[in-house]
């Protein structure tokens, strides 16, 4: 009797232990699901493009010509393991020294820190993953032409001036002190605007910033791009809609100095300019919010200031459109 009483005692006690650790058992979970959540969420914070105008286009090229034997992505990711991110260190010998290691048979990831490579090969990826591809000309005989080289264009049409100038990150005051976060090129009112990549349009209407704008998603979600000011009246092409696919080289709008003002169609921008800016966007959350990674596009506008997209005017109307017919053959492909 005594025995199975002190047995009962050691169940209660038992019992009473484990209900006043079930509160302790569950904290311990969500915190275990939180921080794993938090690993899902493990996507790249912060970018900062400073590739260089001459380490692009002889990079580019070397691509090109190579037919990716030299992946300029992998070229550039290795060279900002060796400069720190700091591209002002950049040196052409550097890319010759990397080409002879990658002809001696060396694997260009394995020559350099894993963990920095990896960043700099993704986020750089993010940048100019549809730069270089595969793409088609229609011929004078109406038949079409592959090609592999640069698919994308300048976003002010061929024949047409404009100046331009390293003014990312400049001061703004109108609604609320803040930096630039885009790339401004000063052309004529009317002066044709080029789609810079082919993809979905997001974005079309009236921003109290950006006057009449555009706003365009490339293929893989990560780049939007961004197309402001445009001229008042007459900001876009007519039948452009949101949700509609742009090819790159499309006429998409018309420079103009709309903008900085809660009322549509007021032209309160001093001179006429196209504002482009490239926002990228590895996790869906960062697309709006405090957390948006714009880029400096001086040295990539450099680099596309001799890829103009050629345009005429479309008979009896305000249009214009693009003279050459263009398909874009997307390196990135939707899985469905
Ligand atoms: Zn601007």
């Amino acid at each position: 009797m005594i025995y199975t009483f002190k047995l009962r005692k050691l169940y209660l006690l038992l019992l009473a232990m484990l209900i006043l650790s079930i509160p302790f058992i569950f904290h311990y979970k969500n915190n275990f699901i939180s921080v794993n959540s938090n690993n899902d969420k493990n996507y790249i914070k912060w970018v900062d493009f400073n590739v260089t105008y001459p380490a692009l286009e002889k990079t580019l090229n070397l691509d090109i010509n190579s037919k990716q034997k030299y992946n300029w992505i992998e070229i550039l990711s290795c060279l900002a393991v060796k400069y720190g991110g700091d591209f002002k260190k950049y040196k052409e010998k550097d890319v010759d020294d990397l080409i002879k290691k990658i002809d001696d048979g060396q694997n260009i990831s394995t020559l350099t820190n894993q963990k920095y490579y990896s960043y700099y090969f993704e986020a750089y990826s993010a940048v100019l993953n549809e730069f270089i591809g595969q793409y088609k000309i229609k011929t004078e005989t109406g038949d079409w032409k592959e090609y592999y080289g640069l698919k994308v264009f300048s976003p002010i049409a061929k024949g047409y001036a404009y100046y331009d100038f390293d003014d990312f990150g400049t001061e703004r005051s109108y609604g609320y002190k803040r930096k630039h976060l885009g790339h401004d090129l000063m052309a004529l009112t009317g002066t044709p605007v080029i789609a810079v990549e082919s993809g979905i349009v997001e974005e079309l209407g009236w921003n109290k910033y950006g006057g009449w704008r555009i706003g365009i998603r490339s293929f893989d979600k990560k780049r939007y791009y961004y197309y402001a000011h445009l001229r008042k009246n007459y900001p876009y092409v007519k039948t452009l809609k949101k949700g509609n696919k742009v090819t790159a080289g499309d006429v998409i709008g018309y420079v103009g100095r709309t903008g900085y003002s809660s009322n549509e169609n007021v032209n309160n921008i001093e001179q006429s300019h196209l504002h482009l800016g490239l926002q990228l966007i590895f996790d869906e959350s960062q697309k709006d919010g405090t957390n948006q990674i714009w880029i400096n596009l001086w040295n990539i506008t450099q680099l596309l200031e001799k890829y103009r997209s050629a345009v005429e005017r479309i008979a009896d109307s305000k249009e214009f459109k693009r003279s050459i017919d263009f398909e874009d053959i997307p390196n990135f492909v939707q899985d469905e």
